[in-house]
């Protein structure tokens, strides 16, 4: 017998916002579409500025990690 299986195979990464300091998960091809004006859409719909690596990060975004933890 064989099975289909669908593989989601997004891959994301977390991006910290610059005002509130919140991870949000970016796609691969959201990071190329904003890349230019630095600003990302997150899964979670928020448009995210990038904060500076060295900004301390407070916590994901509970609808990001949401959308992590459907998957
Ligand atoms: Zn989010």
């Amino acid at each position: 017998m064989t099975s289909l299986a669908i593989i989601d195979r997004v891959q994301v990464i977390a991006v910290t916002d610059a005002s509130t300091h919140r991870a949000h998960l970016v796609t691969d091809d959201a990071v190329v579409a904003g890349r230019h004006a630095g600003r990302y859409r997150a899964v979670c719909g928020e448009l995210v500025l990038a904060a500076s690596l060295t900004t301390p990060e407070r916590g994901c975004c509970r609808a990001c990690a949401q959308w992590r933890a459907a998957r």
